[in-house]
Parts: structure tokens; C-alpha cells; sequence
């Protein structure tokens, strides 16, 4: 492990995908880095599984878009049913772009892919190294370690997750709620005739269970529930899957190769920036796993975020440049936040009759192919390209 350095360009806390992107994506345009994380070793755990082809896009400057396809699974189609029947089925396979589908890969490969590039650009992650907390000046930040230390840096990135530290001593508030229902999420093998090239959202009166394939014959199980176990069981998963999912043909569950529950909050940060300290990912928004948001929207924060600060460290910009980082990257988050909170609404709908119009609605827009389109360009972030593209030119 080299030695933590005193005097940095830019600091990153946290070494999720957020934090490896934005360190990736700055090293290679010649920004120095160092990059903490309080973990003593990366997480090994499956979490987001899904990775959108803005999100492909936009990696491809970071050189590792090929990488990633190739570890994962390709699905070129989401479909959302009631029980056997398919109510609206969305196409990713005639998106403009060259990755006219969605990836399934889980997070810990995502990260793995991530880190090596990282490596290859010369960076190491400093893990059981704890932000604690930051001063700041004209001339830069002062970051404290939990274990006395302290970096020195131009400009500081708080990519710390939901509960921020950074963003805490950043005084940036979080603005937003719980939801009541907890997830459940689990990788399974899954005994099924069902199409293996399709996430399928199932929406049930009891709740919602989505479906989806994963590299490797897996099956990534998600649902909303009022009461989770800490670590759901085959037998849990069974039930949930009897209850919600496909009846002519119902699904067996074998091995459950991890499972865990989660609470979901739908909150943003009041701001982005304060002074010389960002925020990005999770410390900035948070929101409903429905869609496989979550990741994508920070990833794609970091890429945002390194340009702008290249272009103030290395392209002679002025600092209000980095101004633009928020007016670009906050409402993309707020329409994410607004987009789950309606499927995860939609999906839950309580009642007999507004089930039955809800369903009936879902039947007629699958008739309306510019209704499909919409849903595919938003949950892919494509919508948001021809937004980044204008924003770059500024
Ligand atoms: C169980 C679970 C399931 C999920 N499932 C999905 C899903 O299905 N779909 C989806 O889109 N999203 C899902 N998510 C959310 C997804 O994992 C996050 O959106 C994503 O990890 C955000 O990346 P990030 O880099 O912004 O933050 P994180 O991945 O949270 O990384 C933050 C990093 O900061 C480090 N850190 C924290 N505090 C400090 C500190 N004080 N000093 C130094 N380091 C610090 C942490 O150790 C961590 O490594 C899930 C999350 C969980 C927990």
C-alpha cells in the first residue's frame, strides 16, 4: 500500500462506483487524486444489478464499457405483467446508441472492473481510512482523518453514500422521507420456462416483485414488503414468488446465493457544492431500487463532475465552471427520484377497482409506441444525453 499523501489536487471519500469513477475519470484526464474509504476492504456484495446504456456511454472514457459487457448479461427488454398477463412491455433494442439494451452485472463486479482500471491508472484505494471531518478556505480544504491525520486538497468529493459525513460537515441538508415497505432483494437460481433476455416487474396486490437475469444462470429477486427478514430464506422467496409471480407456470427457487433487506428513502441533497466541496451518488440522492437507478445516476454524476473539475484544474477554466455541475446534474436526479416514486406508486396500488383501471391503462399505452420509446429513454438515460451534450458546449 503507498503511503497516504499530505497535498492532493482533488480528495475522494468513499470508493464505491461513484468514487472509483470520478477517480478514474480525473486521473486519466491528469487530475492527481487520492481516493479513502473507512472500509477495511471493498464490499463484496451484489446490491445494484443493473447498468443502463447512458451509464455505457459514458464509462467509455473511462475505458472500461467493454470490460463490463462482457462480464455481463445482456437484456434488451423490461416487461411489467399482472400475474401471466404482460400489461406494457418496454424496448431498449431500438435506442440511438451502440448499447441498445440493459446490462446485468452486480455491483461487486461492477466495482471489481472499476478498481483494476483504477490500478492500471496508477491509483490505489486507501481503505480503513475514515473522513471525519473538513475546514475550508480561499485556497483549499483541510480533511480530517479519524485517526488524527489530515489531507490537504484543491477540491474535495464527498462519494460517501446515503449517510454522508461529508455532506453533514458540508452543512447540505437531505431533503425527503422513508418509504413504509422495506425491500427484499436475493440472487437465486431460479427453475423457470419464462424468457431469460427480460426483466419482468410483476405487480401484485400484495406488492411488487421484479425478476431478472443475471450472468451466470442467477436470478436477481427484488420486492417490496411490509416486514423483511434480515437475511430472507429460500422459503420466503418461494412464497413471494407464488403470491406475485407467474401462475401457469410458476417459478421454483433453489439456491439462494445472497439475500438481504433494505429500507428505501426517497431524499436529495438541498445542494450540491459547497465552497470546494461536492457531493456525488448516493450522498447527494437517494431513492426506490424500481427502475435500477440508483448507481446508474452516480456513475454518471462522477462523469459530470470530473469534466468540470479537469476543466478548471488542467483546461484553464474558471472556477464558476464547476457551478455547472449542479444545474446539470440536480434536476437529472430530481426527475429520478420523481420517476421511481411513480413506479414504486403504480406498482403498489391498493384496491380492486383502481388495480383493475391502473391495469387497463398499462394495456392501452403498450399500443402507443412513443409511450414505450419515452419509458425506454428515461429508464436508460438517454434522455438526459442531448441535456449533457448542450451543458458541454458552455
Ligand atoms: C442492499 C442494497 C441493495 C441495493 N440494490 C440496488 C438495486 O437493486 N438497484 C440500484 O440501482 N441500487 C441499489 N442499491 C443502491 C446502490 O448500491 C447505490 O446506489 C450505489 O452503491 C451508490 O454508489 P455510491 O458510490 O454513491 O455510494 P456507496 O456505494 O454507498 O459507497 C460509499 C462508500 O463510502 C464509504 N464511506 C462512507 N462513509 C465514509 C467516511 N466517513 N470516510 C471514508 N469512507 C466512507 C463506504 O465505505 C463506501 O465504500 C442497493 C443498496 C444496498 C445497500
Amino acid at each position: 500500500m503507498n503511503q497516504l499523501v499530505q497535498e492532493t489536487e482533488v480528495l475522494i471519500v468513499g470508493a464505491g462506483p461513484s468514487g472509483l469513477t470520478l477517480a478514474a475519470a480525473l486521473r486519466q484526464r491528469g487530475v492527481e487524486v487520492v481516493v479513502i474509504d473507512r472500509a477495511v476492504e471493498m464490499a463484496g456484495t451484489s446490491r445494484a444489478a443493473v447498468i443502463h446504456a447512458r451509464t455505457l456511454e459514458v464509462l467509455d472514457a473511462v475505458g472500461v464499457t467493454e470490460e463490463l459487457v462482457s462480464r455481463g448479461s445482456i437484456v434488451p427488454r423490461f416487461s411489467v405483467r399482472d400475474g401471466d398477463r404482460a400489461l406494457i412491455t418496454i424496448d431498449f433494442d431500438g435506442l440511438p446508441t451502440d448499447h441498445p439494451y440493459t446490462l446485468m452485472l452486480s455491483q461487486d463486479q461492477t466495482e471489481a472492473v472499476l478498481r483494476g482500471r483504477l490500478e492500471e491508472l496508477g491509483v490505489e484505494v486507501h481503505q480503513s481510512c475514515e473522513f471525519a471531518s473538513l475546514q475550508q478556505d480561499a485556497g483549499g480544504v483541510k480533511a480530517m482523518l479519524g485517526d488524527g491525520r489530515a489531507i490537504h486538497a484543491q477540491y474535495l468529493v464527498g462519494c460517501d453514500g446515503m449517510h454522508s459525513a461529508v455532506r453533514e460537515h458540508a452543512g447540505i441538508g437531505f431533503t425527503g422521507a422513508a418509504y413504509a415497505d422495506s425491500f427484499v432483494l436475493a440472487d437465486v437460481v431460479l427453475d423457470w420456462d419464462l424468457d431469460a433476455a427480460e426483466v419482468m416487474l410483476y405487480f401484485a396486490p400484495s406488492g411488487l416483485v421484479v425478476i431478472a437475469p443475471l450472468p451466470g444462470g442467477r436470478h436477481r429477486i427484488v420486492a417490496t414488503v411490509d416486514d423483511a427478514p434480515e437475511a430472507p430464506d429460500r422459503a420466503f422467496i418461494q412464497a413471494l414468488l407464488d403470491a406475485r409471480g407467474p401462475k401457469r407456470r410458476p417459478a421454483r427457487v433453489g439456491e439462494v446465493a445472497w439475500s438481504s433487506r433494505f429500507r428505501v428513502h426517497h431524499r436529495l441533497a438541498d445542494r450540491y457544492r459547497d465552497g470546494r466541496v461536492f457531493l456525488a451518488g448516493d450522498a447527494a440522492h437517494v431513492h426506490s431500487p424500481a427502475g435500477g437507478q440508483g448507481m446508474n445516476t452516480g456513475i454518471q454524476d462522477a462523469i459530470a463532475l470530473a469534466e468540470r473539475l479537469s476543466d478548471v484544474l488542467r483546461g484553464g477554466k474558471s472556477a464558476a465552471t464547476l457551478d455547472r455541475y449542479e444545474s446539470e446534474r440536480r434536476p437529472v436526479a430530481a426527475q429520478v427520484v420523481h420517476l421511481t416514486d411513480r413506479l414504486t406508486t403504480l406498482a403498489t396500488v391498493n384496491g380492486r377497482t383502481r388495480r383493475w383501471l391502473r391495469n387497463t391503462l398499462l394495456r392501452l399505452l403498450d399500443h402507443v409506441p412513443a409511450v414505450g420509446h419515452t419509458l425506454a429513454m428515461n429508464l436508460s438515460g438517454l434522455v438526459n444525453r442531448e441535456a449533457a451534450n448542450t451543458n458541454a458546449q458552455l
